[in-house]
């Protein structure tokens, strides 16, 4: 059983099913609390993975992996390309002029705090010269997202650009293609946007990018939920 299903369990012995309330006893909200424990330090294992892999030639060049940042309860995860320099220099994504971007469209535009949002990348190790991530070490990477993901389990997420995107949902359409509708990725809804380095290039786009994150913010309030479309369910057959 996984986390996720043990605490469904936990709670469902613990409800009371007239008033749809749940009174935790001691003993329930201590169980609750070791299996929170056992998430975060499931994720701390994959980053001192991330933080030995040698899997490909990135960690010659690196000065430290850049695993991710923010809330492990994020209800709302954005997935970049690959750490730049300062965020090679500081282990920490988004925190060079891309990443000031990014952090003003979620606490100015969503008016939401950094810190309760997740930030991660495909690749955990910086390109030499920020060139574009190889299809070999995308490969050797992605193990990491998908188990970081998987145990963050958040309500929506934000794809930050083509790398991003093609890579979440195996597709080899560009961002533009892709924007504007919702996909799915292992049933959660996710919505492909303009990487920010991109928006800084092209300032012209931010109207459409704000488009997109008004549409991550509906779901991550509750105000909607999105459903499979036939489009989104052919993402689901991978592999185009
Ligand atoms: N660009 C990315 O895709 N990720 C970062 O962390 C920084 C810049």
């Amino acid at each position: 059983m996984d986390i996720i299903q043990q605490t469904c369990e936990i709670l469902r012995q613990v409800a009371d099913p007239d008033r749809g309330t749940v009174e935790l006893s001691e003993a329930a909200a201590r169980a609750l609390r070791k299996l929170g424990k056992r998430r975060e330090e499931a994720l701390e294992q994959v980053a001192q993975e991330v933080a030995n892999c040698t899997k490909c030639d990135l960690h010659k060049t690196r000065r430290q992996t850049v695993f991710g940042g923010g809330s492990i309860d994020a209800h709302l995860v954005f997935v970049g390309e690959a750490p730049g320099a300062e965020e090679d220099a500081q282990g920490i994504p988004f925190v060079g002029r891309a990443g000031q971007l990014l952090t003003r469209i979620i606490e100015k535009g969503m008016k939401l705090s950094r810190k309760d949002v997740y930030i991660c990348n495909v690749l955990k190790c910086r390109p030499p010269e920020n060139r574009d991530p190889t299809p070999y070490e995308k490969a050797q990477c992605e193990p990491y997202l998908i188990r970081q993901l998987d145990l963050i389990k958040p309500k929506v997420i934000c794809a930050l650009g083509a790398h991003a995107a093609q890579t979440l949902l195996r597709t080899s359409q560009p961002t533009g293609k892709l924007r504007g509708r919702w996909h799915f990725y292992h049933g959660i809804p996710l919505r492909v946007t303009y990487h920010p380095a991109y928006l800084l290039r092209s300032p012209q786009e931010k109207r459409k990018t704000w488009e997109d994150v008004l549409e991550v913010l509906k779901v991550y309030h509750g105000e909607f939920t999105p459903t499979p479309s036939v489009e989104s369910i052919e993402d689901l057959t991978y592999g185009r």
